[in-house]
């Protein structure tokens, strides 16, 4: 079985410039994404308060929502 997707969606994080990027994968590799796009594109900085931010904006992705067979 394929480790569970998660997936956060840029528009709900607050900061302030407009951003529709929605980033989907593991856990870590949303999280990983997310900031370095926040760092190289919303001109944050890595620090635990950000990856907090970031850690709270991703959601579990449904089961079977992309599944079209
Ligand atoms: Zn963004």
């Amino acid at each position: 079985m394929a480790a569970s997707r998660v997936y956060a969606d840029c528009r709900e994080f607050p900061s302030g410039k407009p951003c529709s990027l929605y980033i989907s994968g593991t856990e870590d590799e949303v999280l990983e994404t997310e900031v370095l796009h926040a760092v190289k594109t919303h001109g944050e900085k890595d620090t635990p308060d950000l990856r907090q931010k970031l850690r709270s904006i991703i959601k579990e992705e449904r089961a079977g929502a992309s599944a079209h067979v």
